[in-house]
């Protein structure tokens, strides 16, 4: 994958141009290949197929043309040798983490997990015989001691959800590669625009392209980026046998997302870092989180590891879950959900939704209290979102 002709351009051209397959049409946009399979002109054209030895399309269930530009243009991003590309995010992330793992291995995780990932790791794994240890992923001790002799891989996402804690990528690669393990790193909330997890020594990257790659709330879709050895040894015959793949319609909608994404993620994060300032001493809020800003508690890591901030803020309202509702309640431009990265700018409230699954104590841990805020920024104009918030806040 790395000899693509587009390769040699800035991320910008490869978001445009990579991974096109033309069809004998020359369609200027990429072509949407709505099938299930493909017919063959021989029965000796078929067996080779089958056999590997000519390299067209088989079945979707495994391959399919619009789902490999989405993941042609996706490595090529990324700066990955391979990608697969997977029905939802957290078809991913358990790819990720099952496909390479057997009864009597060890994962280690950063605690700081998206609710979801954090039962893979916490529940699922387990149930299968792969013993899972959480650590602060902020403390790079707590790391060094989990490992142990069956360790194979390590997981983490940074910035995490919804606390935006930034952590030390390279660092905690170097500790999983000493104790002969891999590190996973789900790098949803920097998107491939901000952080390049692989370059920073990680192994494999995944992500929910549902977030910012579609950008608009329309389809699910998860991917994975790694060497092509651990595609050929791990994911592939994993995936083609369990059959967690994306639909063509939604390859094609995110692969057409990936064309907008430096601009709107640029946008955002330029809107986010506003927004924060103009929160960062509001008389209602206790705390403010924002990767971007000079008093964030990673600060140093944020500017080693990532070429800016993030379209996420997380603020604490004064008052707790009571204000943090009532402020939800009079926004007007923000929306309430749970999802993020979209164009239209949405709030969640972690402990009643993403992390309600989490004991109360639990939650405090990972600092997530009651009167915590999630803010994904959108495209809409920073102030009039300025505007938004602040006339919330008069009511917490
Ligand atoms: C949303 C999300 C996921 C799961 O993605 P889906 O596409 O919803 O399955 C995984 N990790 C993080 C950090 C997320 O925000």
């Amino acid at each position: 994958m790395s000899k693509s002709p587009t390769a040699k351009y800035h991320p910008e051209t490869r978001l445009v141009h990579s991974g096109i397959l033309r069809s004998q049409f020359a369609e200027t946009s990429e072509a949407l290949f709505l099938t299930q399979g493909y017919v063959y002109d021989t029965a000796e054209l078929c067996e080779a197929r089958f056999k590997g030895e000519d390299p067209g399309f088989i079945y979707s269930r495994y391959s399919n043309p619009t789902v490999s530009m989405f993941e042609q243009r996706m490595a090529e991003l990324e700066g990955a040798e391979a990608a697969r590309a997977t029905a939802t995010g957290m078809a991913a992330v358990t790819t990720a983490m099952l496909a390479p793992l057997k009864a009597g291995d060890h994962v280690v995780a950063s605690k700081q997990l998206f609710g979801s990932c954090r039962y893979v790791v916490e529940d699922l794994l387990p149930r299968y015989g792969i013993q899972s240890t959480l650590v602060d992923g902020l403390d790079l001790d707590q790391w060094r001691k989990a490992m142990r002799p069956n360790t194979k891989t390590c997981f983490l996402e940074s910035p995490t959800n919804p606390t935006l804690d930034v952590l030390d990528i390279g660092a905690i690669a170097e500790i999983a590669h000493q104790a002969g393990a891999r590190l996973v790193v789900d790098n949803v909330f920097a998107t491939p625009i901000w952080q390049s997890p692989l370059a920073l020594g990680a192994d494999v990257v995944v992500y929910s392209a549902t977030k910012h790659i579609d950008g608009q709330g329309r389809t699910l879709g998860g991917v994975i980026l790694s060497s092509n050895a651990f595609v050929q040894e791990h994911l592939q015959t994993f995936l083609r046998q369990t059959g967690p793949s994306i639909s063509p319609f939604n390859a094609w909608v995110l692969l057409k997302g990936l064309e907008t994404l430096g601009v709107r993620v640029r946008q955002q994060t330029e809107s986010a870092a506003a927004i924060a300032e103009a929160l960062a001493s509001h008389p209602k809020i206790s705390r403010l989180i924002y990767p971007g800003r000079s008093d964030h508690p990673q600060a140093a890591t944020v500017k080693k590891q990532m070429r800016a901030g993030s379209t996420l803020i997380g603020f604490e309202v004064k008052g707790g879950k009571a204000a943090a509702f009532r402020v939800l309640n009079a926004l007007k431009l923000a929306r309430i959900s749970n999802n993020l990265g979209d164009a239209k700018s949405l709030v969640t409230h972690p402990a009643t939704t993403t992390h309600q699954r989490l004991a109360p104590e639990v939650r405090a841990e990972l600092g997530i209290g009651e009167g915590f805020i999630r803010y994904s920024t959108g495209l809409e104009h920073k102030d009039d979102l300025i505007e938004d918030l602040t006339a919330a806040l008069e009511t917490a």
